[in-house]
């Protein structure tokens, strides 16, 4: 809106810069550029948050404050603003920062304080958070001046007044408070003078009072759209780490893709939903004075971003996958109410008394389920605690919490339903603790329990976009945008011994190579690293490559057959010495025998065998394979425990199992229990290992191990962690002392073997088509089925050309007669010729062991670097 005359004329623009857009130098060089540009025509507030993790440290500090160890927080805070400044070319000790110096020493006199009163009000609290913002800002006018910028520092509490809200509790009038818009452009002249760019801060706001409020966590943008409808501003833009808002998060996952553009009420509802770049109440201001906003990226200032404006299309669409985390479920049941008048009413009360606003609701006559996302105090607080007394006297409370919301969103969702039945196949196996389709027909939400949160997201991801093909909404992936990856830190072994790799290939077929030394490398870092486990044995379905078996005999494991198949092969390669563990799944009761005979120990997950061949047990140690009640894993059919999975024996059983060992003759030896495969989790194995040592009396005098199954993950991606097993370490090692003359044995198959594996495929062609470029290669699915069986990830370089920088992005397709053979989706790769050899990596385990002459070509062969 532009104002009648004067300075004041000139209309003005918003830009709001996140954490990590104030972080550094060259965001810094973004925003002066960015600033100056707008102010050829235009005034520029510059709205800025506190610098990355900064308030994070600070509501760190302040619970650290109450035993005085608030000190090394206040040092990391000081360091970075230092940090910066430094690289600004400033004097951090000079006079230009003597009032960043002032609100860092006020924020650490509010932190003694707490620590001298053992108290934090939220008053107090609100005080220090907003020195992130405060001391942000005083830096951020500082380094802007040298760049050619001179920015006039606003208080933003000269700006923004929160609404009175007497009844509110402190946490919610000083932490979460709520300011409405209004349009008063000439508070913002009067503060502003007649300077061209003024650099304010975000997050935060003044009571009624006068006092410090803050606006909630990533309240920022909500701040800069308050100030841009004060302004009147002709357009908001919000300045962040990712270029956009995108059909799920980028993060999580790559394959999402830009949302071009979208109208305010849809994209609120992302916010709402989880799209955690935009600050849930930020579009109301702009939609209520019509200011387009922009989200722009502020490593890449070039691209276009996502605008956000006016109504939504009407015709139906999926728009994007999003999880809220961290929620609460609960739910009431009642029989006595039933059809009662007024139930709702009541249920309702003690929140409307209590402040606490529900999400999610699903009904019926006799029951009623709500989500809370946030909850003053969490759980534990005392607010929750009255709620939970009130409920009860209306009937059975049940409370699931963390619980995770995963949401379908877009437009007339309803009328979309044929079009998303088919990725309802993601929940398969998963419970769902509540369904919801919102009243303005925006979402259709599922509540889970949160560990299920991130692999749903990005199954139903998939199943939902990944045929969406030209959808004019959409722009390219998260993936493709941010270009290629920065070359992997490791050198990997395949590097050193490209030239062998090649030489190999001269012959132009497609060959599976492992590096046993890398196989042996593994074997005693496991073996180092986890003195807790007694033995280790080998799961030989990841990959039973005859010398692969022999290194790892040699490196003292035994060997986990799932198979009689597997222990005859284990058996002739290593001969009579090598332990051998037999846990097969509903096979035939001969492949025990079979398997009894040549020496192998022996895992039951039922009485079968018991009651078909007590022979067998009689006289023998036979292991119990129990259901710990839940699974993990990269995906749904490799996660092996749960009510739902085929293996197992529930705890509850064991003792009427083992009395069906005894009444045949043995006893039980082994507690076996195994989640699944690929975990990066290191508690998964204490966890499992807690819950079988709790059985271990009910398994009898007998009782000689417990083995935790396999599992043990590695890193899919670029930039994933790596499984810590000093944490798995320090998490057994209290477990295994309580359970004196009792052996823990893990059963790694893919830790081991995977990255020694590389699968090396000649390039057959090179193709265009309708934009997207393929890849072909001599072998696919039929070689290996990971990628289509199970959407898995790995990494492929194109081995000719290695080191040269990827610089064409394309999809990697077998020859395989079926649309599932991608063996990498979205690939930077070094562009390649026809006859160039490509490296698949991480594909020692489950490569060729699940490899099949299917279309009858056959898969690639194996060969072995010693
Ligand atoms: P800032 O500090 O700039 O305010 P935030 O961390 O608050 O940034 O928000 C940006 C982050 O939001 C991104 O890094 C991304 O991981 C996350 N995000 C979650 N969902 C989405 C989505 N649907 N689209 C884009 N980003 C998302
Ligand atoms: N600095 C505040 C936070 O981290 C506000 C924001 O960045 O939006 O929550
Ligand atoms: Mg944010």
């Amino acid at each position: 809106m532009r104002k009648k005359e004067g300075p004041v004329e000139v209309p003005w623009v918003v830009l709001k810069f996140g954490g990590t857009s104030v972080a550094s130098l060259a965001a810094w060089r973004t925003i002066a550029r960015e600033a100056a540009g707008r102010a050829r025509d235009h005034r520029v507030l510059v709205v800025c948050s506190a610098l990355a993790g900064v308030t994070d440290r600070l509501e760190h500090a302040v619970a650290a404050a109450r035993s005085g160890d608030h000190g090394a927080d206040l040092a990391a805070i000081r360091a970075a603003h230092a940090e910066l400044a430094a690289a600004a070319g400033l004097d951090p000790a000079g006079p230009v920062l003597e009032p960043l110096r002032a609100v860092l020493d006020e924020a650490e006199r509010l932190l003694q304080g707490v620590w001298l009163t053992g108290e934090a009000p939220p008053r107090l609290v609100a005080r220090v958070l907003a020195a992130g913002e405060l001391a942000a800002t005083r830096l951020g006018v500082a380094v802007l001046a040298p760049l050619g910028v001179e920015a006039r520092w606003l208080d933003a509490r000269q700006l923004l007044e929160s609404a009175p809200r007497p009844l509110d509790p402190d946490e919610r009038r000083y932490l979460e408070a709520a300011v409405l818009p209004v349009q008063a452009p000439e508070r913002l002249a009067a503060a502003a003078g007649d300077a061209r760019v003024a650099l304010t801060q975000g997050f935060i706001a003044r009571t009624p009072d006068g006092d410090t409020c803050l606006l909630g966590r990533g309240g920022s943008d909500t701040s800069a759209s308050l100030l841009a409808a004060l302004a009147g501003a002709e357009t908001l833009e919000i300045w962040t780490d990712v270029p956009g808002l995108f059909t799920a998060d980028p993060r999580e996952v790559p394959a999402a893709r830009l949302i071009r553009s979208v109208g305010y009420r849809e994209a609120r509802e992302l916010a709402s939903l989880g799209a955690k770049v935009l600050h849930p109440p930020c579009l109301d201001p702009a939609a209520r004075h019509r200011i387009p906003v922009t989200i722009r990226c502020t490593p890449h200032p070039e691209m276009a971003g996502t605008r956000i404006e006016g109504e939504s299309e009407a015709q139906p669409a999926v728009t994007a996958v999003t999880c809220r985390r961290g929620g609460t479920l609960l739910s009431l049941a009642t029989v006595t109410m039933w059809d009662t008048p007024g139930f709702l009413a009541r249920f309702f009360a003690p929140f409307e008394e209590l402040g606490i606003s529900v999400d999610l609701i699903g009904t019926s006559e006799a029951a009623i389920s709500v989500t809370l996302d946030s909850l003053p105090g969490g759980v534990e607080g005392r607010v929750f605690k009255r709620l939970l007394a009130g409920l009860e006297e209306l009937g059975e409370v049940r409370v699931i919490h963390p619980c995770a919301v995963v949401s379908i969103v877009g437009r007339r969702i309803r009328a979309t339903l044929g079009e998303i039945a088919p990725a309802l196949t993601a929940f398969q196996e998963r419970p769902v603790h509540l369904i919801s389709n919102s009243a303005e027909d925006l979402n259709l939400s599922f509540v889970v329990d949160e560990d299920e949160g991130t692999p749903l997201v990005r199954r139903l991801h998939d199943l939902l976009f990944a045929a969406r093909g030209d959808d004019p909404r959409l722009g390219p992936t998260w993936e493709r945008l941010r270009g290629p990856p920065a070359p992997a830190p490791a050198a990997p072994w395949w590097e050193r011994r490209r030239g062998e790799l090649l030489a190999l290939e001269a012959d132009g077929r497609p060959r599976y190579v492992y590096d046993l030394a890398t196989v042996r490398e593994r074997a005693r870092r496991l073996r180092e690293r986890l003195p807790s486990v007694g033995r280790l044995y080998y799961s030989m379905k990841a990959n039973p490559h005859p010398a692969i078996l022999a290194a790892l005999h040699a490196e003292g494991f035994g060997i986990e057959c799932v198979s009689i198949q597997e222990v005859e092969a284990a058996r002739e390669r290593l001969g009579a010495g090598a332990p051998l563990l037999f846990t097969p799944n509903f096979c035939p009761v001969e492949e025990y025998a079979g398997a009894a005979a040549r020496g192998a120990e022996l895992t039951v997950d039922g009485p079968q065998l018991c009651q078909d061949a007590p022979a067998l047990v009689r006289g023998r140690g036979v292991a119990v394979r129990l259901d710990p009640g839940w699974g993990a894993g990269h995906h749904e059919k490799v996660r092996t425990g749960g009510p739902g999975s085929k293996f197992g024996l529930p705890p509850e059983e064991l003792g009427a199992l083992r009395a069906a060992v005894e009444a045949a003759g043995g006893h039980v030896v082994g507690l076996h229990a195994h989640l699944g495969s690929g975990i990066l989790e290191p508690a998964a194995w204490p966890a499992l290992a807690r819950l079988l040592a709790s059985l271990a009396a009910a398994a009898g005098d007998g009782l000689e191990w417990i083995d935790l199954g396999g599992g043990l993950g590695v890193p899919e991606r670029p930039g994933q962690p790596e499984l810590d097993l000093d944490a798995v370490e320090a998490g057994l090692a209290p477990i295994a002392a309580a359970l004196p003359g009792i052996e823990l044995r893990l059963e790694p198959g893919r830790y081991v073997v995977a990255e020694a594996g590389v699968l090396l495929v000649p390039v057959t062609q090179v193709r265009r088509k309708s934009g997207t470029v393929f890849v072909g290669v001599a072998t696919g699915m039929n070689s290996l089925i990971r990628p289509a069986l199970y959407g898995a990830w790995h990494p492929i370089v194109n081995l000719s050309r290695h080191p040269a920088a990827p610089d064409l992005f394309a999809q990697v397709v077998g020859p395989i007669c079926e649309s599932g053979d991608v063996l990498g989706r979205d690939r930077w790769l070094a562009t390649p010729a026809t006859g160039d050899v490509l490296l698949i990596g991480n594909a020692g385990a489950y490569g060729h062991a699940m490899a099949s002459s299917y279309n009858l070509r056959p898969p690639a062969e194996e060969v072995v670097l010693s």
